[in-house]
């Protein structure tokens, strides 16, 4: 923590990266003013609770990593200041419920989904429910998707270039299970078999970026033991966790030889096709507007930014369309919209907005928690603008159903 403080020199380079800087303009609510609050806490000139409200109003977007010419480490600081942090703040009771609430249910599909179902039955009683668990209204869907049991292997089709794992993550299972069944198909087309090891458990991103640093390591043990090593790459399709995947080495303090192998072997689906050459759709007489929305952890967790917009680019019929602002946090982050709902609000708004400007068919982005926050506004704004994941899009260009995103 020590050495990314000291490397900043406090420029500002940072500032217009900052969302909640943006949104409020107040130096302590930007990356300079947050690591100055993290080195006072350390060097003990204030309390963990005096900074808590600052910190925690951060979204842990890391735009600020992409900004700071400096390279400081914000990303492994906030993450490491949290799980520090969590020893000794206190937290008022309705805090602590909701935080067990979340790190209980999320990152485990089957208690999440039956979490969503309990919501939705009392969805007209938590509409009256002040404050965080008022917000849960916002987020609960209309329906939840039936369950998709995966297979626990696609074998590829044609000759086959290589062999994969996928990591099928937490809350996407259960609200919106097509990305997983979309993400396999597409790379068994491309010549890629992909085995989802059946043990494997939540990435530990949710418990990391919220300070519960001990679960998160044990979520990371589990899957370094799970995961098949003879594979070619473990493949995400969710930002979050991808990037989740990669902080292996940090959580598990650098000691673990195996967690630096996983982490180099994690990467995007996006980047996975891209790397290895996908293969040309069938041609589309139609015309799709497509608006690309750059979700966090990718583009400044990962640096994973061509990637998507190349493969989308090779899909017949696709007009891409930049976003303003595109790299801009939408306000989902993790459990952020429930812990900061209106800064979360006001966020979200400003990027459904961005993306109505665009005029676009669809608007495609490849994380789940963008997707729910996107979704979520643009129906405030009485929009239908369907919302897509970037391999749902190619998927449904291998099978000749474009048509159908394109009439919904
Ligand atoms: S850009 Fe980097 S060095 Fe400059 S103030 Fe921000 S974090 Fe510090
Ligand atoms: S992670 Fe995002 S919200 Fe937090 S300080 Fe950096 S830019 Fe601001």
């Amino acid at each position: 923590m020590a050495t990314a403080i000291e490397a900043c020199v406090h420029c500002g380079f940072c500032l217009p990266a900052c969302p909640t800087y943006l949104e409020l303009g107040e130096e302590m609510d930007s990356p300079r003013g947050r690591i100055f609050l993290m080195k006072e806490v350390l060097e003990g000139s204030l309390t963990t609770d005096a900074a808590a409200p600052y910190v925690d109003r951060c979204l842990g977007c890391l735009g600020c990593v992409t900004a700071c010419p400096s390279g400081v480490e914000y990303d492994a600081l906030i993450t490491l200041y949290r799980a520090r942090a969590e020893r000794t703040r206190k937290r008022g009771i309705a805090s602590r419920v909701l935080r067990a609430m979340l790190l209980r249910t999320l990152p485990y599909p089957f208690r999440f989904r039956w979490a969503l179902r309990f919501s939705m039955w009392f969805r007209p009683l938590l509409r009256w429910m002040p404050g965080r668990f008022g917000a849960l209204t916002q987020l609960v869907p209309q329906q939840i998707p039936s369950a998709v049991v995966l297979p626990e292997c696609m074998t590829a089709q044609g000759p086959q270039r290589g062999r994969v794992a996928m990591l099928s993550g937490c809350a996407q299972q259960v609200l919106a299970p097509e990305i997983n069944m979309a993400t396999m198909r597409v790379l068994a087309v491309n010549g890629i078999e992909v085995v989802v090891p059946p043990e494997q458990v939540c990435c530990g991103a949710l418990a990391a970026h919220t300070g519960a640093m001990q679960d998160a390591r044990r979520m990371a043990e589990k899957n370094i033991e799970v995961f098949p090593h003879d594979v070619d790459a473990v493949i995400t399709n969710a930002a979050g966790c991808g990037s989740g995947l990669k902080e292996y080495p940090m959580w598990l303090r650098g000691e673990s030889r195996a967690a630096s192998e996983f982490s180099t072997r994690a990467l995007d689906v996006s980047e996975y096709l891209c790397d290895i050459g996908i293969k040309d759709p069938p041609a589309w007489e139609g015309t799709l507007r497509v608006a690309y929305h750059d979700a966090c952890h990718l583009v400044h967790g990962q640096q994973v930014r061509n990637s998507p917009r190349e493969i989308l680019r090779r899909i017949p019929g696709v007009q891409l369309v930049e976003i303003p602002e595109s790299d801009l946090c939408c306000g989902s982050a993790g459990t952020y919209s429930l812990e900061q709902p209106e800064l979360a609000n006001s966020l979200g708004e400003r990027k459904a907005k961005a993306i109505l400007s665009t005029e676009p068919d669809v608007v495609v982005m490849g994380n789940i928690g963008c997707m729910t926050q996107v979704d979520v506004h643009l129906r405030n704004l009485a929009s239908s603008l369907r919302v897509r994941h970037t391999v749902e899009l190619l998927d449904a260009a291998y099978r000749g159903t474009l048509g159908e995103i394109k009439g919904g």
